[in-house]
């Protein structure tokens, strides 16, 4: 049986070390193409390049080949790297490691998230893996989980249009994981912080930031897992429809506006 053909990118950029390590650990057991933004492009979301040229550029690390780099955003990575250089396109994409959650609410600023949601959109079986905050405190534990969540995932039964999207708690050792937990999206946020400042020419200028707001947490949501030392794995639909509110809207007058 031939091996399976995976895409590997991020959102951190291709130097970050979680993406090497997970690269070396994915190509035991599969073909590994990196493909990965020139530099950290986090909460860059689903955005795609359309008015500027996209590079492929090669990138070697220690003398051997890592892969790719290119000048865009994450989303921009898989559709490059799928569309010109894996032969017949990836079985699978991985995006990954994140230093720092996609939990809740947080997915639709991610670009890690998006980058498997493209994938997702050009039919292929897409995972995102993030630990839980940051910095990572054990990549090699990392990088153990999310090898064998993709082992597992090879069997799965992917459904059309979803993703999985796997958070790491952010622990030293091992024994502090307790296992795995399939979670639902929680409504994890950040509390938005917003710095005025101002320039050596007293012009203002401002920094958009953001702490973790960790009230609320329901169970069985990713955010409850990852706190409680689970590993968490929660399938997303690219179908954002609420069909709750379909049902509401429906009974409403709503389509006898004229
Ligand atoms: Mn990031």
């Amino acid at each position: 049986m031939s091996l399976p053909k995976v895409l590997l990118t991020n959102d951190d950029g291709i130097g970050a070390p979680p993406l090497v390590l997970l690269r070396d650990a994915l190509a035991e057991v599969a073909k590994v193409w990196v493909v990965a933004p020139d530099r950290e492009r986090s909460a860059a979301s689903h955005a795609l390049t359309l008015h500027k040229p996209l590079r492929l550029t090669p990138q070697r690390l220690n003398g051997t080949d890592l892969g790719h780099c290119v000048n865009g955003t994450p989303a921009d990575c898989v559709f490059l790297g799928v569309k010109t250089l894996i032969p017949g396109g990836p079985d699978f994409v991985v995006s990954g490691i994140n230093a720092g959650g996609n939990l809740g609410n947080d997915i639709t600023y991610s670009g890690t998230v998006s980058a498997a949601m493209e994938g997702t959109l050009l039919g292929i079986r897409s995972m995102s893996v993030s630990v839980a905050s940051s910095p990572i405190r054990n990549v090699k534990l990392a990088v153990r989980w999310s090898r064998r969540i993709f082992e597992w995932a090879l069997a799965w039964p992917w459904p059309k249009n979803t993703l999985l999207n796997v958070n790491i708690p952010n622990v030293d050792r091992a024994a502090k994981i307790k296992g795995v937990r399939v979670t639902r999206q929680s409504e994890a946020s950040y509390e938005g912080i917003l710095a005025k400042r101002h320039d050596l020419r007293r012009r203002p200028y401002y920094w958009i930031g953001g702490r973790r707001r960790y009230e609320g947490i329901e169970p069985g949501t990713d955010l409850w897992a990852v706190r409680r030392g689970y590993v968490s794995v929660t399938p997303i639909q690219l179908d954002m429809t609420d069909r709750h509110a379909l049902e509401v809207l429906k009974e409403s007058n709503l389509e006898t506006i004229r």
